[in-house]
C-alpha cells in the first residue's frame, strides 16, 4: 500500500485516543445503564395496568395468546414510554431470509386539524406491519400480484429504542409471514420449533416426575470477529463488497507466534470494545467476555445466555453493533467468516441448552443418581438428534464463506460429531454396556452412575476441532459461521431434538403402559439408543487426516461445500419432521433451499466480478508498472555498455507472471458470462469453473504482489492491515 494511506493509518491509531467525544471519560457503571433503553418487565410493570402486565405475562412465559385489548393497552404505555424517551418513530424489525435484519420506520406523530401534531400508536400498529415485502426473497413462495408480507409482533422479546445523535426510534422485533400466514423469515420457524422442544421435553420430564410446564431453549452464541483500520478497508473494495480479501499475499509474521490469543487487548480496541458492550447493555444485552482471539487482529464477545429467541435478537444487535460503532474508532469491523487467507477465520459458537420453568437446566449432570438418569436421557436424546439429523445440521451452517472454513484445518471439519470428553463418553460406555445389569437399590438406578458425580461441571478437557461438543452443561455447535444469523442453525437442532424426544417419549410410554418400571425402560432404551448412535461421538482430532477415513468407515456424512450440503433441507426425513413439529411445511423448506442456493451464487458471482475488476484496475495497471520499469532499467544498463543479467530474469519472471495473470483474468470473466438451465446447475457451475478460476487468479496475483515494489502497491496489505492496531 503507497505511505500515504499508511501513514494515515497510522497517525489515526495514535491520534484517536485524544479526539474529542471519542472517549467516554468516565468508566459507566453496568449496573446504572443495562436495560435503560429497553421496554423490559421492569418497565412493563411499572407502567401498565395489573390485568394487562399479567395478560402479556402470559403470553410471554405460557404462549397464551394475546387480546387485542391488552394489545391496544400495550402500544399506548409503549408509544408514552418511548416518546418519552425522545423517539419519533417506530420500527416492526424483522429477519428475512436474507439472514440481515430489516427495518421501515414510521413516525407516531400525525397532523392533527389546528396545525398542530400528536402522538398516535393503536394496538393494530403494534401487533401487525406491512412492510413493501415484495423486495425480499421469498425462494418462490410469493409471487408478485400476492406480494403481501406481514410483520407480526413477538411479545417474546421486548422492545428497545435505537438511538444515536440524531434521533431515537422505537424497536419492536416481529415476525415475517406472507398473506398465506407462509413464513418469510427467520423468526417464526424458531419461534415454531421452541414451542415443538417444550411440548416434547414437558412430556418427557413428566415421565421423569418432574412437574414443569414449559421448557425453553437457551443459547449464549460467542461471536469472533476482525478489527482493523478504517483507512485499509475503505482501500480494498473486497472488504468493502464482499467482507473478505479476494487477493492478498500471506504475511511473513502470521499467527504461528501464538501470540495473540489472550493476548493485551490493544488500548484503541479496547476503548472500541467499551463502547460497544455500553451500547449494548444500553439495550439490553447482556455481554459478559471479550478477549483476543488465535489470529493477528481477530476478537470474540460472549453475553450470558438467554431464551433462544432473545438471544437470536441481540445476536443480530450485537453485530449491528459491533460494525456500527467500529468507525468512530477508526476501525472497521468483519464478521466474514474468513476474511483473511491463511489466517484463522472467524465462528460463532452456539452455546444451547434446555431450561425448564422450575429453573433447572436439563443438561446439568446434576449431583444425584435420580438427576443423572433424567441427564442421560437428554443427553442421549441430543445424539441420537445429531446423528440423525447431520445433513440437515451440516446444511443449516452452509454458505459460500463459511466454506472457506469447514474442512480447512483451522475450523470444525465439515463432518457433524459429538466430543463428550473422556468422563461422560466413558459413563455412556457403561450405560450401554451396563444397561442390563442395572437392578434397583431403594428406588435409585444403578447403571454405573456412580462416577457421574465425579463428572466436571466446568469443561475440563476442551476439543477445538469438534463441530458440536459437550461443555459441561450445555452442547457448543461450533461450526456456525461468524456471519450467520443462529436463527436457523438453532431451528434446526430444537427441530431435531425434538424429534428425538417424541421418539424416546414413545419408547418410554409404551413400555410404561407395559407395566415396566421406567428406570428399567430408561436402561433399556439408553443401552440400544446408545448402540445405534453412538458413531456421531469422537473425541479425537478433528482436522487429521485419519478422522476422514475414520468417519467414512462410520458412514458419517461428510458435505464439503454449500452446494452439496443444501439438498439435505428437503430430504424426505426433513420434510416429514418439520411438517409434524410444524416447523415449517414442504413449501416453507424448499423456498429457504432456494434463497439459499440463489445467495450462494450470488456471493460467487460478486466475488469473482469483484475479482477480474480489481485485476484490471488494481493490480495489471501495477504489475506493468513495475514491469515497465524493470525493463528500462535492463535497458538502461544495457546502453551503459553492461548486462543486467539478474534483471533480465527478473523482468523474464513478471512478464511470464502478468500474462499468466492477464490470460486468468479473461478466463474467469468468460466463466462469469455462463447461463444454466436451473439455480442448481448453476450453483455447481459456480463451484466447479468460477470457485477454482477465482483461487488460480488470486494465486498468481499474490505472486505478482510479493515481487511488485511496496511503495507503488495499490491495496493494503496482509501485514499492515493486521499488524498496524
Ligand atoms: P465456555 O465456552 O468456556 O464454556 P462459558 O461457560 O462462559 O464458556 O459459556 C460460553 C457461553 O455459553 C456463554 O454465552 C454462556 O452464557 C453460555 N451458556 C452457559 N450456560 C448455558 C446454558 N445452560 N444454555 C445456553 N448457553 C449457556
Ligand atoms: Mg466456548
Amino acid at each position: 500500500m503507497g505511505s500515504d494511506t499508511l501513514s494515515a493509518a497510522i497517525d489515526h491509531m495514535r491520534s484517536w485516543a485524544m479526539h474529542e467525544g471519542r472517549v467516554m471519560h468516565k468508566p459507566t457503571q453496568v449496573g446504572d445503564i443495562f436495560g435503560s433503553l429497553v421496554f423490559n418487565d421492569a418497565v412493563q410493570q411499572a407502567r401498565l395496568p395489573k390485568a394487562v402486565y399479567q395478560a402479556l405475562r402470559d403470553t410471554v412465559t405460557k404462549g397464551t395468546p394475546l387480546e387485542m385489548s391488552t394489545a391496544d393497552a400495550v402500544a399506548s404505555a409503549l408509544k408514552d414510554w418511548a416518546v418519552e424517551h425522545g423517539a419519533s418513530h417506530y420500527t416492526h424489525w424483522f429477519q428475512p431470509m436474507t439472514g440481515i435484519t430489516a427495518e421501515k420506520h414510521d413516525s407516531f406523530f400525525s397532523p392533527t386539524g389546528d396545525g398542530g401534531s400528536m402522538a398516535e400508536f393503536s394496538g393494530k400498529e403494534l401487533v401487525r406491519g406491512e412492510p413493501d415485502a415484495s423486495s425480499f426473497p421469498s425462494g418462490g413462495m410469493r409471487s408478485t400480484f400476492e406480494a403481501r408480507g406481514y410483520t407480526a409482533w413477538d411479545p417474546t422479546s421486548p422492545p428497545w429504542l435505537l438511538v444515536n445523535g440524531n434521533s431515537a426510534t422505537l424497536v419492536i422485533p416481529t415476525a415475517f409471514v406472507s398473506w398465506t400466514g407462509e413464513s418469510l423469515d427467520k423468526k417464526t420457524p424458531l419461534l415454531r420449533s421452541m414451542e415443538a422442544l417444550s411440548t416434547q421435553a414437558v412430556r418427557a420430564l413428566k415421565l421423569f416426575g418432574v412437574p414443569a410446564s414449559r421448557v425453553t431453549a437457551t443459547c449464549g452464541p460467542e461471536q469472533e470477529y476482525f478489527l482493523i483500520d478504517r483507512h485499509f478497508y475503505y482501500n480494498r473494495p473486497d472488504l468493502i463488497n464482499a467482507g473478505r480479501t479476494l487477493f492478498g499475499a500471506r504475511p511473513p509474521k502470521g499467527q504461528e507466534l501464538e501470540d495473540q490469543y489472550f493476548g493485551a487487548i490493544p488500548e484503541r480496541v479496547l476503548a472500541y470494545m467499551a463502547e460497544v458492550e455500553t451500547e449494548l447493555y444500553k439495550v439490553g444485552v447482556p455481554i459478559k467476555t471479550r478477549h483476543n482471539e488465535v489470529a493477528p487482529s481477530q476478537y470474540e464477545l460472549a453475553p450470558i445466555f438467554e431464551s433462544m429467541n432473545v438471544a437470536t435478537d441481540h445476536q443480530m444487535m450485537t453485530m449491528e453493533t459491533l460494525k456500527r460503532i467500529a468507525p468512530k474508532y477508526g476501525l472497521a469491523c468483519l464478521t466474514h467468516e474468513k476474511p483473511f487467507a491463511g489466517v484463522n477465520g472467524s465462528g460463532k459458537h452456539v452455546n444451547w441448552s434446555m431450561g425448564d420453568d422450575l429453573g433447572n437446566n436439563l443438561l446439568n449432570p446434576g449431583a444425584t443418581p435420580h438427576d443423572n438418569m433424567q441427564f442421560l436421557f437428554f443427553c442421549t436424546a441430543v445424539i441420537r438428534a445429531v446423528d440423525t439429523f447431520q445433513g440437515l445440521l451440516r446444511m443449516s451452517i452452509a454458505s459460500a464463506g463459511n466454506d472457506h472454513r469447514l474442512g480447512a484445518n483451522e475450523a470444525p471439519p465439515a463432518i457433524l460429531s459429538i466430543f463428550l470428553g473422556d468422563m461422560l463418553t466413558d459413563v455412556l460406555e457403561q450405560v450401554e454396556k451396563g444397561g442390563a445389569k442395572s437392578s434397583k437399590h431403594g428406588g435409585v438406578l444403578d447403571i454405573g452412575v456412580s462416577v457421574l458425580p465425579k463428572l466436571p461441571r466446568d469443561a475440563g478437557d476442551r476439543n477445538r476441532t469438534s463441530p458440536f461438543a459437550f461443555t459441561g452443561n450445555k452442547f457448543e455447535f461450533r461450526a456456525v459461521s461468524s456471519n450467520q444469523s443462529i436463527a436457523f442453525p438453532a431451528t434446526c437442532l430444537n427441530v431435531a431434538v425434538s424429534e428425538s424426544l417424541d421418539y424416546m417419549c414413545g419408547q418410554l410410554e409404551a413400555a410404561v403402559a407395559k407395566g415396566e418400571a421406567i428406570e428399567d425402560a430408561v436402561a433399556s432404551l439408553l443401552k440400544t439408543t446408545l448402540k445405534k448412535h453412538k458413531r456421531i461421538i469422537f473425541n479425537g482430532n478433528g482436522y487429521s487426516q485419519e478422522w476422514q477415513k475414520e468417519a467414512a468407515k462410520r458412514g458419517l456424512l461428510n458435505h464439503k461445500n454449500t452446494v452439496d450440503a443444501l439438498p439435505e433441507i428437503v430430504t424426505p426425513l426433513v420434510v416429514k419432521t418439520f411438517e409434524k413439529f410444524k416447523v415449517l411445511n414442504e413449501r416453507e423448506l424448499h423456498a429457504r433451499y432456494e434463497v439459499n442456493v440463489e445467495t450462494y451464487n450470488k456471493t460467487i458471482n460478486v466475488e469473482a466480478q469483484l475479482m477480474v475488476l480489481m485485476a484490471n484496475r488494481y493490480i495489471l495497471p501495477a504489475a506493468f508498472e513495475y514491469q515497465r520499469a524493470v525493463a528500462a532499467s535492463v535497458t538502461a544498463v544495457k546502453q551503459a555498455g553492461g548486462t543486467s543479467r539478474e534483471g533480465k530474469k527478473t523482468l523474464a519472471k513478471i512478464v511470464k507472471l502478468v500474462d499468466a495473470f492477464r490470460v486468468q483474468t479473461d478466463v474467469l470473466a468468460a466463466a462469469l458470462d455462463h447461463n444454466a438451465p436451473s439455480v442448481e446447475k448453476h450453483a455447481k457451475f459456480m463451484r466447479d469453473k468460477v470457485v477454482p478460476a477465482m483461487v488460480k487468479l488470486r494465486e498468481l496475483g499474490d505472486q505478482i504482489e510479493l515481487l511488485a515494489p511496496h511503495t507503488t502497491w495499490p491495496l493494503p496489505t496482509y501485514r499492515e492491515m493486521l499488524f498496524i492496531k
